[in-house]
């Protein structure tokens, strides 16, 4: 069926989740949207479930297939998970039963399996946790396979990809993104998707612009129609005019041109032209990620998200298996530090042998710390895989959600425990290990004085810090406008948390998004942060800026802006003052 002309220079916006321009003609990926639907004779009711069981089996085999492939990819076989979940799925008694149920009620295999992963969605749509919802792109990845098996239309459209190709999907499952060529993709669409998807983050560790979240490119773009995203700022544009071509294809080289320039940062000191020293440190939630940041210069991980290593699996890692990850890094990054965040779990959600009750709202129930708090075995299972790689390498202990000096007492009493415990055992570990707090609820800013007294060091998570202070839950489009970085009662928060570790002389680092954003980078010399972790692609950018800026300025520049109002104010007063001092930065193209 054909689609409607699509004029020239139509922009969609979706989000940009990995940066960079990509170039090329649309290739769409099939999708089967029609499902055909038909009634069996009771006497067809065998064969029916043979020919469904028998989609099973060949989707096992072709998943296997991609997993041997990608095994034999060492950048990408940190995801083999994901195809494991999709194995998995493939095994689910909800999926399969509930499908041969319907079949025996006299539908076909294709509409009862239709009908079966609409149910598994709904499900799954209406979990609370963000992270847990975006997998039921898993599920229809794994319906995908199926119904094209069923079909009997063959798999065979990621191999038949050209160069310079933009795929276009609804959805791109993880196991795809996989396989995608990089010398033939140039970047890829998507209808669905977050900035916490699997395939998001398949794509920033691949280095291929995406933009994602377009919720109807699919109807819209066609087979072969040139087009352009910009996986930094979310745009696509379809059927570019000549003029829109060249000005973007100036944007890519520009783009291109400054990445190789940033390359030559890599061994530069991260510090103003002041000497104010400025440790840039990465965030990391995949093994596979450490070669990339320490090419990008980081020097250290300021946080890495454990909980990454209990995802998608039925049983939480046991000791030894996170001591061989946690340690791992800590040698792969030495001389520099690694900073261990404990599970960061929403709620029981990640840990499917542990089970809790639903919670009305979970942001605000039993998550991060609070979890490990009552999984106290769990927790020290942690510990003890934490400490034991402390003997490796620099590693530092990192406690999420704090919201009281109490909780701190309590992790820094099991903490002694744990020590004691290896102790006895005769097992080595780094005695000094520096233990640390995120700050992220308003509570912890308040008594930011107090809880200083306990811990070696902060770490600022202005994700969740934003969202709590504001009361804007941080994964709501309709609130999303509210979420604001720069809003005054952020600004004073940041402020009161960096004096207060100042007074008590313990570090101070920002390990939000917040901390990779170029243009914010005068406001945190101004609050007197000697050490940003981020995504380990922003660290170029970030130290580029800083070079070029002296921390007296930010003094003056922070002194200003907390007299100013709102954060509409505030931001069109940096973008100003940043062009007008960095114009070659901060002027026509967007760093
Ligand atoms: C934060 O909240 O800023 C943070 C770094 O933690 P996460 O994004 O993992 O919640
Ligand atoms: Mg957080």
């Amino acid at each position: 069926m054909g689609k409607t002309e699509v004029q020239k220079d139509t922009y969609l916006v979706g989000l940009g989740v990995s940066p960079g321009i990509g170039i090329g003609r649309i290739c769409l990926l099939n999708r089967l949207s029609m499902v055909a639907e038909w009634r069996i004779d009771e006497e067809e009711i065998e064969s029916e479930i043979l020919r469904f069981r028998q989609a099973l089996t060949e989707a096992a085999v072709q998943l296997r297939e991609v997993k041997q492939n990608v095994s034999r990819q060492p950048h990408l076989r940190e995801h083999i998970y994901i195809l494991d979940t999709h194995l998995l799925i493939l095994e689910d008694e909800l999926l399969t039963e509930r499908t041969e149920t319907l079949i025996r009620q006299g539908t076909n295999a294709e509409s009862a399996l239709n009908q079966t992963l609409k149910q598994l969605r709904v499900m799954f749509e209406n979990i609370e946790d963000e992270y847990l919802r975006e997998r039921s792109s898993d599920l229809d990845a794994v319906g995908q396979r199926l119904q094209r098996i069923l079909a009997g239309v063959n798999d065979t459209t990621l191999e038949q990809i050209e160069e310079k190709s933009l795929v276009a999907a609804h959805d791109l499952s993880p196991a795809d993104t996989m396989q995608l060529d990089k010398g033939k993709v140039v970047g890829f669409l998507t209808d669905r998707g977050g900035k916490t998807s699997h395939t998001a983050i398949l794509a920033r560790s691949l280095g291929i612009p995406a933009v994602v979240g377009l919720e109807s490119a699919t109807a819209v773009v066609d087979n072969a129609m040139p087009a352009i995203i910009d996986g930094t700022t979310g745009v696509v544009v379809l059927n570019p005019s000549e003029e829109t071509f060249r000005e973007y294809l100036k944007r890519k080289l520009a783009f291109e041109y400054l990445e190789k320039e940033l390359t030559s940062y890599r061994d530069l000191p991260a510090e103003t032209s002041d000497h104010v020293e400025v440790a840039l440190r990465a965030n990391l939630e995949l093994l596979s990620e450490v070669p990339a940041a320490l090419d990008d210069g980081a020097v250290g991980i300021g946080l890495y998200r454990t909980e990454f290593l209990y995802m998608n699996r039925s049983e939480p890692p046991c000791e030894d298996e996170q001591f061989t990850a946690y340690s791992k890094i800590v040698k792969k990054i030495a001389p520099h530090p690694v900073t261990i965040r404990t599970l960061d779990a929403g709620g029981d959600k990640f840990i499917p042998d542990v089970s809790l009750e639903n919670e009305d709202n979970p942001a605000m129930g039993l998550r991060a710390i609070r979890f490990s708090l009552r999984e106290v075995d769990l927790f020290k299972v942690q510990l003890r895989a934490i400490l034991r790689a402390s003997a490796v390498g620099q590693v530092r202990i990192m406690f999420p959600m704090i919201s009281g000096v109490a909780e701190i007492r309590t992790c820094n009493r099991i903490l002694r425990a744990v020590k004691t415990e290896l102790e006895q055992e005769g097992i080595p570990f780094d005695p000094q290990v520096k233990v640390g707090i995120m700050i992220e609820t308003p509570s912890a800013v308040m008594i930011a004085p107090l809880l200083a007294r306990e811990v070696d060091f902060f770490s600022i998570g202005t994700n969740d810090l934003i969202q709590y202070c504001l009361a804007v839950d941080r994964g709501n489009e309709h609130v999303a406008y509210l979420y604001e970085p720069l809003h005054p009662a952020i600004l004073r928060a940041l402020k009161q948390v960096c004096d207060a570790a100042h007074d008590a002389e313990i570090e101070v680092s920002m390990c939000g998004e917040m901390a990779s954003e170029p243009l914010y980078v005068l406001v945190l010399l101004g609050l007197g942060l000697n050490e940003l972790s981020m995504n380990h692609a922003c660290i170029p950018r970030v130290k580029r800026v800083l070079r070029n800026l002296t921390r007296t300025a930010g003094d003056e520049m922070l002194g200003h802006l907390l007299q100013l109002s709102t954060g509409k104010e505030i931001s069109t007063y940096i973008e100003r003052e940043m062009r007008r001092r960095l114009p070659e930065l901060f002027g026509e193209f967007v760093i």
